[in-house]
């Protein structure tokens, strides 16, 4: 008898019922036919769109892939991606004055951030177009699970990363999944708008979340929340509190919302309001919000020690800022200083996580303060990334190693001293 291999990673199979709609015009396209990004007449964002409006009870399996009968494909590359904890923070929110706060932890993914829920279905279309490169412009985690699914579907995989500006974690990750890495002399936006050259060129398959198939992925976040929050309090949450870097999340969350919606699974009075928050050093969209504009102004110098959030020019605005509006949310920014004072909240809670991450904490505080949030609120943080991708941080926010002699009076006399 022979000991049978295990099967092959299953290619990607896609949904019937499936386009591509223009968010800014009529335009629709066949989702799988070619390779698209945008909008051929007018440029706009494209979002995916179907037939169906599967609700909760439609929903079965763990991850992902148990919204699959509201994602375009109904298999795909997987690592078992989705099913993060929402923690409970009793002590947090009597901190903060809120009545309720969870925290959704997508640092708890398979490479430690959220996307991966966008590159399970991003690289599974990749498979379907049968494109042989896949590439991307990252802060970093974008680039870290883009190596990881891109090397579990064996394909090639380019990622660009800003020189000197990623943390540790996040290029290792990269580096050891086999992705070719290149260091561009310039910021995040700079590689994207070299990357979006490449990918228009043919050279490879664009996965940054212009790509619309990502946040399909993404939008399970929304789905996960809602369905627990049914379960533990019969209702949904108040307001969703997340970091703001491509607002890709942002557009992702609403389109979530809206698809539960049109299912008849949520009210439209019931819509979280979704609350963006950003570095004080990279704040455009939360300036486009305070300006009342349909469009945000780049920022051409941004920073903050926030990396996975140090961008100029978020992609996804036009999804995003309708659903920030539309939904009674608002957008805040936050600096560094109060960013690491939420990491250290959070790590106190036992909940680690990179600095992009605790900005959401930091934005419900400010607007708690402010009255913005009001005391009755029950509050989702999403927290997107893990404590170990950036490592540096980490130490920086936390306290100090003490040295001491390999000896136990050494140790014993050194506890006997304040730390
Ligand atoms: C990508 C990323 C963000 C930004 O998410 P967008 O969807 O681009 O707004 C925030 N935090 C972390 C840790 C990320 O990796
Ligand atoms: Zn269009």
């Amino acid at each position: 008898m022979e000991v049978s291999a295990d099967p092959p990673v299953p290619p990607a199979v896609a949904r019937d019922g499936v386009w591509l709609g223009c968010i800014a015009c009529e335009e629709s396209f066949a989702p799988f036919s070619e390779i698209r990004y945008v909008c051929d007449s007018c440029g706009g964002l494209l979002e995916v769109r179907y037939v169906d409006r599967p609700s909760f009870d439609e929903f079965d399996g763990r991850g992902v892939w148990r919204y699959g009968a509201s994602l375009p494909l109904e298999k795909s590359v997987t690592i078992d991606e989705g099913a993060t904890p929402l923690y409970r923070v009793p002590d947090l929110a009597d901190d903060v004055g809120v009545e309720t706060l969870r925290i959704k932890h997508e640092g708890m993914n398979p490479t430690g951030s959220f996307k991966d829920r966008g590159m399970t279905v991003g690289v599974g279309v990749a498979r379907e177009l049968g494109v042989s490169r896949l590439a991307c412009a990252s802060t970093g985690n974008t680039s870290a699970a883009l190596a990881a699914y891109g090397s579990r579907a064996e394909m090639e995989t380019l990622v660009l990363l800003p020189t000197g500006k990623v943390a540790a974690g996040k290029v290792a990750q990269a580096s050891l999944h086999g992705a070719r890495i290149l260091e561009v002399d310039g910021n995040f936006d700079d590689c994207l708008d070299l990357v979006q050259a490449l990918a228009d060129r043919g050279e490879a398959y664009l996965l940054n979340s212009v790509n619309p198939f990502r946040l399909e992925g993404q939008k399970t976040i929304g789905f996960e929340i809602v369905e627990r929050f049914l379960e533990d309090y019969g209702t949904v949450p108040d307001r969703i509190v997340l970091p703001v870097g491509n607002a890709g999340n942002t557009a992702a969350l609403y389109k979530a919302f809206r698809e539960l919606v049109g299912a008849g699974a949520l009210s439209p009075t019931d819509v979280p309001k979704l609350t963006g928050v950003q570095a004080e050093g990279s704040a455009p969209l939360v300036e486009a919000i305070e300006r009342g504009a349909d469009e945000v102004r780049r920022w051409d110098d941004v920073e903050t020690r926030a990396t996975a959030i140090r961008i100029g020019y978020p992609v996804n605005a036009p999804k995003a800022l309708p659903g920030i509006r539309e939904t009674g949310g608002t957008a805040v920014a936050v600096t560094d200083a109060a960013i690491t004072a939420a990491q250290r909240d959070l790590a106190g809670a036992g909940i680690g996580v990179e600095p992009a991450s605790a900005a959401s904490l930091a934005g419900l505080r400010t607007l708690r303060d402010e009255g913005v949030v009001s005391a009755d609120e029950r509050v989702v943080c999403l927290t997107t990334g893990h404590l170990l991708k950036d490592p540096d941080a980490a130490a920086e926010a936390g306290t100090d190693p003490e040295p001491v002699p390999a000896a136990l009076d050494g140790v014993l006399a050194h506890l006997e001293t304040e730390p």
